[in-house]
């Protein structure tokens, strides 16, 4: 049974959504700083909220301004000439979503092969066996895309997939994600990652994987393991980026392994290289777990080599410190998520992202930003205040994208908006918002999610 929207867009090209509050670090420089917030009486959240109302005209945000209408007023006797205009009573709006960091080649695959110890090296041994067997371009085309049809109607709008690219199976996936990409360019803005653990750089298959990704108008990546050639295989993973102006985005540190250090290698190498594309770390678990000295000089490090860092906390939150045979008797001390709130006090860009949905790595998780957000809002205590945190999930992924003009509010934008009957950050984080309202292009979506069943005939469920 779909979940009706708690309110309805008027269908016209031209509309103003009244009353809305937009978190301020999402709104452009300048736009609604006059608007009286103390209207609201809800005062707990308001230094990070603003109050205003958004005019839409085909497809893009015209304008953006102080409320007319007090929440009380009837928005008939507010100035608005002829346009349509429909009260959002509050309800806070937020630009799209922006996830940046997810599998979709893996999404889905955990009714077939499901995590039995819930372990990392189980998570890479599932996997593994379930590619070798059903990875074929329809198996991940149509799992991706239901991965997508999920995060479109929850309010996404880009996303960057990693994926698996050793042998064949980077041609068969790559050529999936061109597919994907051109069908729903309209919808959702793709970038794609190769996923290697990085001594295969050092091979002859590892410099065709390079050029493969920069067919494909990829970024390269892959997963830094610690052992004794790490810094020359980190060494070659950025000289086969620069001969091919690729960007760079490596899972690093996904441990609770003190001597897991290669977030530092890969920050030294990028100085070193004068590495000129953008570099995104992605986990940098290690770090919550390592000496002061150790973290801030590791901070200093990635802060000196510009390099940006993603957080997948519900992913942490599966896999990190679960132990071997433990499982049923030992519960986990050690969260996993890497300290955010200590790289953005020093400027360093942080996001926030899926990572894994219903596969080994991660048996839950929906492709929707607002739950990241939510769980990473009290993983990681981002509250009290919430500040800019929201542009995690928004436009510091976006900047980190390269995506221009995505993940805020600015006059002249698309008008793409995720509009919730949350009144507050307390009622956004407390309720599910499963009744959110998605507005692509100035136009209300569906927001029906698929169906799980969809994927049955994939996991051996049918008949
Ligand atoms: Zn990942």
């Amino acid at each position: 049974m779909p979940i009706t929207p708690f309110l309805e867009v008027p269908k016209t090209d031209r509309y103003w959504l009244c009353n809305a509050q937009v978190p301020r670090s999402l709104l452009a420089a300048g736009l609604g700083r006059s608007a009286s917030i103390a209207q609201s009486s809800l005062e707990v959240d308001r230094a990070d909220l603003v109050l205003v109302d958004l005019e839409v005209n085909d497809g893009r945000l015209l304008s953006v301004r102080s409320p007319t209408a007090n929440l009380e007023t009837d928005l008939g006797e507010a100035d608005l000439g002829d346009v349509p205009a429909i009260d959002v009573k509050s309800g806070l709006v937020w630009p799209c979503l922006v996830d940046m960091h997810t599998h979709l080649d893996k999404g889905h695959i955990w009714p077939r092969s499901p995590n039995i110890d819930g372990t990392f090296e189980q998570a890479l041994a599932a996997v593994q066996s379930d590619s070798q067997q059903w990875w074929n371009a329809e198996d991940v085309y149509r799992r991706a895309e239901f991965g997508l049809k999920c995060s479109y109607a929850h309010g996404t709008q880009a996303i960057r997939t990693h994926l698996d690219a050793f042998d064949e199976q980077g041609e068969i996936s790559f050529g999936v994600f061109r597919q994907l990409r051109q069908e729903w360019a309209d919808r959702i803005q793709l970038q794609a990652v190769c996923l290697v653990s990085l001594d295969y750089f050092l091979t002859s298959k590892g410099e065709k994987l390079a050029d493969l990704t920069a067919a494909y108008g990829g970024v390269l990546g892959g997963v830094t393991y610690m052992n004794a050639e790490i810094v020359q295989q980190i060494d070659r993973t950025f000289d086969l980026a620069k001969e091919r102006e690729l960007d760079l985005d490596f899972h690093t540190d996904e441990s609770l392994n003190p001597d897991d250090r290669a977030l530092r290698l890969v920050a030294e190498a990028a100085v070193r290289h004068e590495f000129p594309g953008r570099i995104t770390c992605g986990h940098c678990c290690s770090l919550s777990v390592q000496s002061d000295r150790e973290v801030e000089e590791t901070i200093a490090a990635v802060k000196a080599a510009g390099i940006s860092i993603v957080s997948l906390p519900m992913c942490n939150l599966y896999l990190q410190d679960r132990r071997q045979g433990q499982g049923s008797r030992r519960t986990p001390q050690y969260r996993g998520m890497t300290l955010l709130k200590e790289l953005k006090a020093v400027g360093v860009k942080c996001a926030i992202a899926s990572d894994n949905c219903r596969d080994p790595f991660h048996a839950y998780g929906d492709h929707d930003g607002l739950e990241v957000f939510t769980q990473s809002v009290k993983i990681g205590q981002l509250d009290q205040p919430i500040e800019d945190w929201p542009s995690a999930i928004t436009q510091t992924p976006a900047e980190m994208m390269g995506l221009n003009g995505v993940g805020k509010i600015v006059e002249g934008g698309s008008a793409d908006f995720v509009v919730f009957k949350a009144r507050s950050f307390n009622e956004l984080i407390a309720r599910g918002q499963g009744d959110r309202v998605v507005i692509r292009r100035g136009k209300q979506i569906d927001t029906s999610l698929p169906d799980y069943a969809e994927l049955d005939d994939l996991m051996g469920l049918v008949g």
